[in-house]
């Protein structure tokens, strides 16, 4: 890039401009010096072992029976009876082991519910 105040190239001018680029270049090369001879902690890497975590193993085993094992001290409440809602009356067919008799079975929802 050339200077647009003296037309020289960037940096290698005599004006303000120039001398304040050369200056900061000389200054950014003299940091970058001094860090080739810093010294740095050295890499610390740890790598993973390949084994398997039993214990995490046997811990999960453990949650998993106790979410799924039943609870004998936890008294469970029966079911409900199924309620069925029927308004219309309920014909059961039976066969019976007589081909020629067959049982049916009228319910009447209205005298159910008295
Ligand atoms: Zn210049």
């Amino acid at each position: 890039m050339i200077c647009e105040a003296c037309r020289q190239p960037l940096g290698e001018g005599q004006c303000p401009e120039c001398r304040a680029l050369a200056s900061e270049m000389a200054a950014n090369a003299e940091a970058l010096e001094a860090l080739r001879y810093e010294e740095m902690d050295p890499l610390q890497i740890r790598i993973p072992s390949r084994r398997p975590n039993y214990a995490w193993l046997a811990a999960a085993a453990v949650v998993l029976m106790a979410i799924l094992l039943p609870r004998p001290w936890e008294k469970r409440e029966p079911a409900p009876p199924p309620t069925l809602a029927v308004s219309e009356p309920l014909k059961i067919k039976m066969l019976t082991p007589d081909p020629t008799v067959v049982i049916y079975w009228l319910t009447d929802p209205k005298e159910e519910q008295r």
